[in-house]
């Protein structure tokens, strides 16, 4: 495809997503901005954005696909800055947050002038974050969900598909409530749950320092993920807040159960909790 794109964020996400749509657009003239001119400078010295502009409506202009990889409270900020700025007709705005009602309902104004704003989320990343760690090949075979809001058609999430096939993401389309309660149920709240045992063990490692040297195969495996970024996963829990609230109330009557079967020593049915889990487990793809 020939145009223009523009990155507001130039990190890894947004480094990445750059440097796959030149892989599939060898003509497409990308411009990004940032906040952090370290990491502009990073991006234009690696080759991931042509030129850099010094305001978001400066960038906003000419651009064919504006792409959104900053923290969510700042996605939303600049979408609801976005509606009073001038741009192209039929220009396609994204984002690449990790969570997504909010941001829609951010995105209604730019909507309602008529613009296209489709949600996205690359399910793929790393601890790592800046432009110096964007790797073209992050989001392949990686799930890209996207959530457009009940008014788009199909032309615009395939023209969106189009631009973004360089990542060789497996496309999938759904609203943002189910987004956000799909991610909340197998990303957001294991986080939660891992931070927690990392704290848990960590109170416990004060009464004996065995605990941390003993922590390893399993209870590493449990909470690689409690290393990630507090500021993203604060941002995460901030911004789906309602869906993760009532998954830790069925979390919290999921341990009452399994609380009252090992009261109650019964054998039965503490077998029947590890074995359902167990197949469930082994049958996931
Ligand atoms: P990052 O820290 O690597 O990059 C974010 C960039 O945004 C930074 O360069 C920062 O300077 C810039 N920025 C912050 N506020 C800005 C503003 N107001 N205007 C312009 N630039 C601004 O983070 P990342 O991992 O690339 O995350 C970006 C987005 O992608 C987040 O919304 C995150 O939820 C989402 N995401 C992250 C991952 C992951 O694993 N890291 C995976 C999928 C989606």
């Amino acid at each position: 495809m020939n145009g223009k794109v523009f990155i507001i964020g130039l990190g890894l996400i947004g480094g990445s997503l750059a440097m796959a749509i030149r892989q599939a657009h060898e003509s497409v003239h990308i411009v990004g901005y940032d906040v952090n001119e370290n990491n502009i400078q990073l991006a234009k010295l690696l080759g991931i954005v042509d030129d850099s502009v010094d305001s978001i409506a400066e960038g906003v202009l000419e651009a064919d696909l504006i792409l959104l990889a900053v923290p969510v409270d700042q996605t939303e900020k600049i979408v609801i800055q976005l509606a009073d700025m001038k741009l192209k007709d039929d220009v396609i705005v994204t984002d690449a947050g990790s969570t997504k009602s909010t941001v829609v309902e951010a995105a209604k104004h730019l909507m309602n002038r008529g613009i296209t704003f489709i949600g996205g989320h690359p399910m793929a990343g790393s601890h790592k974050s800046g432009a110096g760690a964007a790797k073209p090949h992050l989001f392949e075979n990686a799930f890209y969900l996207l959530t457009p809001s009940d008014n788009y058609h199909t032309k615009e999430i395939n023209q969106l598909k189009e631009w973004l096939k360089g990542t060789r993401a497996n496309f999938l389309v759904v609203s943002p409530h189910t987004h956000d309660w799909l991610t909340g149920v197998i990303s957001h709240f294991p986080h939660i749950i891992a931070a927690g045992l990392v704290k848990q063990a960590q109170t416990y490692s004060e009464e004996n320092e065995l605990v941390a040297r003993l922590a390893a195969g399993g209870f590493r495996d449990i909470t690689r993920i409690a290393s990630s970024s507090p500021e993203m996963w604060r941002d995460i829990l901030l911004h789906n807040r309602d869906v993760l609230l009532d998954l830790m109330d069925d979390w919290i009557m999921e341990m009452a159960h399994i609380k009252e079967l090992v009261a109650n020593r019964d054998s039965g049915e503490i077998y029947r909790f590890f074995a359902e889990a167990k197949v469930f487990r082994d049958d996931m793809p």
